[in-house]
């Protein structure tokens, strides 16, 4: 059976580590792009919610409980926090923080698939 971008997509979820975020924040959630792979895991948005998140430069999955999408929310989502490139901005982390390679083929593999603004 072909090794696919689904089954990459699931390992590498798998290897980044999670972690207790400060309740009610969201501070990092924002305009983000993912692959077209994750976007068309996640519910449709109408082009009118899409632009009414990019003027408020937000994310349309933001909703007023947190994100909406939260299970399938996309890998750059995941990373932030777990990488000192991508620190928190309020200090919060896992214990360990993202092993070199998986955050290098978090970006390989975001890097040959298409973008997609969320
Ligand atoms: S990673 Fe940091 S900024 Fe982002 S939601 Fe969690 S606590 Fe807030
Ligand atoms: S998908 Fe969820 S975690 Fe990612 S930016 Fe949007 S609201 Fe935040």
């Amino acid at each position: 059976m072909p090794y696919t971008n689904a089954d990459l997509l699931e390992s590498l979820r798998e290897k980044i580590p999670t972690f207790r975020c400060i309740v009610g924040c969201h501070d990092c959630c924002g305009p983000v792009t993912a692959s077209s792979e994750e976007v068309a895991r996640l519910p449709v948005k109408s082009d009118e919610e899409h632009e009414r998140a990019l003027t408020d430069l937000t994310c349309p999955y933001l909703g007023s409980s947190g994100c909406e999408v939260y299970a399938e929310r996309p890998l750059i989502c995941r990373l932030f926090g777990t990488s000192p490139r991508l620190p928190c901005p309020n200090g919060m982390r896992p214990v360990y923080m993202v092993d070199d390679t998986t955050e290098q083929a978090v970006h390989r593999f975001l890097g040959s698939t298409r973008q997609v603004l969320l």
